[in-house]
């Protein structure tokens, strides 16, 4: 069976890292959409040239045009085993059109990384990345130390990791979400894991969840006796 995997969470959960991980140990490919824009946009393709316009114009790219980068993403070969999507869907309608996109593919496995606000907010205004080089630290567990360990250079805070401003991204985070884990939580495939515990402990949960997600399906789609 092909993992076909959806993962949702909010900024700060290690979202990233954890896909990271499962693309290695699955051998599938992440798709995030924030990079297959860029790709369509660098690639020149038809829908690449329409989002570069719209984001030229300083707008927002639509969900109608997200949706048929993401249809053209996944027809590529290499999903054929499955694929990790991270930012995607963000909205009901969008989650909606990437059932349309999957129909006659193995069903979705859905993981929601669950991760207490106070964490996010404490994990996210005590990142700091270089001024120079750009390297992030403070991320997960990681101690933070005095200046850049790659260049020397100082150290500081993200603007969008201000607590403030993190409060704000959690909000909107919710409002967005929530609609989505609703949609897809009464599916046997849906699973929330537990992300307040140490990185390599939300790994294992991880893979337990998706391991049991498919199980679910199998049981699911056998005919019945
Ligand atoms: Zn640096």
């Amino acid at each position: 069976m092909a993992l076909n995997l959806v993962m949702l969470g909010p900024p700060g959960a290690g979202k990233g890292t954890q896909a990271v991980r499962v693309e290695q140990e699955r051998g599938i490919p992440q798709i995030s959409t924030g990079d297959i824009l860029r790709e369509a946009v660098q690639a020149g393709t038809d829908l690449g040239r329409q989002a570069q316009a719209v984001m030229e114009r300083g707008e927002l790219v639509s969900d109608a045009l997200i949706v048929e980068i993401v249809r053209e993403r996944l027809a590529r070969g290499d999903t054929r085993d499955g694929f990790i999507l991270d930012g995607f869907p963000r909205t009901v309608a969008q989650a909606e059109a990437l059932d349309r996109i999957l129909a006659g593919r193995d069903p979705l496995v859905v993981v929601e990384l669950s991760v207490l606000d106070q964490a996010l907010v404490e994990r996210l205004s005590r990142r700091r990345v270089c001024g120079d080089c750009g390297a992030t630290y403070g991320a997960g567990s990681g101690a933070v130390p005095a200046a850049c360990t790659r260049c020397g250079a100082a150290l500081v805070a993200r603007k969008d990791d201000r607590e403030e401003v993190v409060q704000e991204r959690l909000r909107v985070y919710r409002e967005q979400t929530e609609p989505l884990v609703a949609f897809y939580r009464d599916r046997p495939s849906f699973r929330r894991v537990d992300g307040n515990q140490a990185a390599d402990a939300v790994r294992l949960a991880i893979a337990g969840a998706i391991d049991a997600a498919q199980a679910a399906i199998r049981v699911q789609s056998s005919p019945a006796v």
